[in-house]
């Protein structure tokens, strides 16, 4: 229900934009695959490759957080009764941060967007510069699993959920995954 079919569905038009008006200038952040700072960083991004109104408008709708999957998620647990830190960096000196983080349970949750991280149901690359999308798309999914093997090397648990999911369903794992750690005995 929530999924961001890519830049040229027309879900996206109307989409999860937080901004009013149709500059082309794109100036929320992107993940970046070279970018070693913030997954979440912001204003690392102009635009002259913006190739129409509606590419840019995606990709401001794709950024990383406060995502409309994202926050009903984050409801849903809140609802439930769950404490959690959001959009935060749970390795201290690792400069990644994950969506929503319970750090006693140690768990990094992360709700990937279709578009940036290549969701193999939803992902395509739009139209114009297919290939510059498409290595982007690569680069941001191996920072992905470089960052959960860097979370999970740091003790971390690390879930990881699309945000076509069904956020009653997320909220189902993520409150399985912290109720585990929880009763894990104390090494
Ligand atoms: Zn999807």
């Amino acid at each position: 229900m929530f999924c961001k079919w890519g830049p040229s569905h027309p879900k996206n038009r109307q989409g999860l934009r937080r901004r009013r008006g149709d500059a082309p200038a794109y100036q929320d952040g992107w993940v970046s695959g070279e970018d070693l700072g913030s997954a979440r960083a912001e204003g690392s991004a102009r635009a002259s490759w913006a190739s129409s109104a509606g590419t840019a408008k995606s990709m401001r709708s794709n950024r990383g957080r406060d995502t409309k999957p994202e926050i009903a998620v984050r409801r849903l647990l809140h609802a439930r009764g769950f404490r959690f830190r959001v959009d935060f960096a749970p390795v201290q000196g690792l400069r990644r941060r994950a969506d929503i983080v319970f750090t006693r349970q140690k768990l990094a949750v992360f709700i990937d967007g279709c578009f940036w991280h290549g969701c193999p149901d939803h992902y395509s690359a739009p139209g114009a510069n297919a290939r510059f999308w498409r290595e982007k798309r690569d680069a941001n999914v191996r920072r992905d699993r470089q960052t959960d093997a860097l979370m999970i090397d740091a003790g971390w648990t690390v879930l990881r959920a699309w945000e076509h999911e069904d956020a009653s369903a997320v909220v189902s794992r993520v409150a399985s995954a912290y109720l585990q750690l929880t009763t894990r005995p104390a090494p």
